[in-house]
C-alpha cells in the first residue's frame, strides 16, 4: 500500500484528493508533498467531511491537488489553489450545485467559494470550488458565470 490510499478523514483519502484523469491520460505522476498533504487534510476536515455528514450523501471530488504540469493541461492558471492541496471542485448527486454553496458559505469556514460557471436559470449547473487555507481563510464567495466573478 503507497500514502496515496491513506484516509484524510472518515469518508475521504488522499488518493481521491489526488486523482487526476488527465494525469492518467498524459502519463503523468501527481503526487503531492507532504506540505501539500497537510493542506488536502485540512480541506477536507474543515470543508468535505462536513458537507459529506451534513448531506449525508456520498460524493468524490472531481479535482483536488494538481502538479503544474496537470493544472496547466487542464486549462488552469498558475496562481490556482489547486497546486498548493488548498482546494478541490466537487458536486453532490441530487443536490443543486446553487444550494451547496449556499450551505457552505452559510455554515463553514473558507478561503475561496466559486460556484464555478453557473447559469441561473439553472441550479445543477457548474460545479463548486472551495479552498481551505488554515490561518487565513478570507471567506470570499464568488460566482463566475464563464465571463465574470460577481459577489455572492
Ligand atoms: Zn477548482
Amino acid at each position: 500500500m503507497t500514502i496515496v490510499n491513506n484516509k484524510l478523514s472518515d469518508h475521504f483519502s488522499l488518493r481521491e484528493l489526488t486523482h487526476s484523469a488527465v494525469a492518467v491520460r498524459h502519463g503523468l505522476d501527481n503526487i503531492p508533498t507532504v506540505r501539500e498533504v497537510a493542506n488536502l487534510t485540512n480541506l477536507t476536515i474543515h470543508v468535505l467531511e462536513p458537507v459529506r455528514t451534513y448531506f449525508n450523501i456520498p460524493f468524490r471530488p472531481t479535482s483536488g491537488y494538481r502538479n503544474l504540469a496537470v493544472n496547466k493541461l487542464v486549462g488552469s492558471k498558475p496562481s490556482s489553489q489547486h497546486i498548493t492541496g488548498h482546494a478541490a471542485d466537487f458536486e453532490i448527486p441530487t443536490i443543486a450545485n446553487f444550494d451547496l454553496a449556499h450551505w457552505i458559505k452559510d455554515n463553514l469556514e473558507f478561503d475561496q467559494l466559486i460556484l464555478e460557471f453557473y447559469q441561473k436559470d439553472n441550479p445543477v449547473s457548474g460545479w463548486v470550488h472551495c479552498s481551505y487555507v488554515a490561518g487565513h481563510n478570507r471567506k470570499m464567495s464568488l460566482i463566475f458565470d464563464g465571463k465574470r466573478y460577481k459577489e455572492f
